[in-house]
């Protein structure tokens, strides 16, 4: 009865947009959802929205080491 509640759960979060989807990819240990990645690969460099997306890619690519 609660298959609903479960169903939720296989979702991630998604780290560009933020919200749980249950399809996307794996970037190291981040959750990119696709609409996300299909936004992305649209996205030109001319585009505002670039600078989003590189933004918030580079807290995946570029975890905070301090050394
Ligand atoms: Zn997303």
């Amino acid at each position: 009865m609660d298959y609903k509640l479960e169903n939720k759960q296989y979702g991630e979060n998604c780290v560009v947009c933020g919200q749980t989807k249950a399809a996307g990819l794996h970037l190291y240990t981040s959750f990119i959802c696709t609409e996300c990645e299909r936004s992305m690969i649209r996205t030109e460099t001319s585009d505002p929205n670039y600078k989003y997306f590189v933004h918030q890619l580079r807290k995946i690519t570029k975890p905070e080491i301090y050394s």
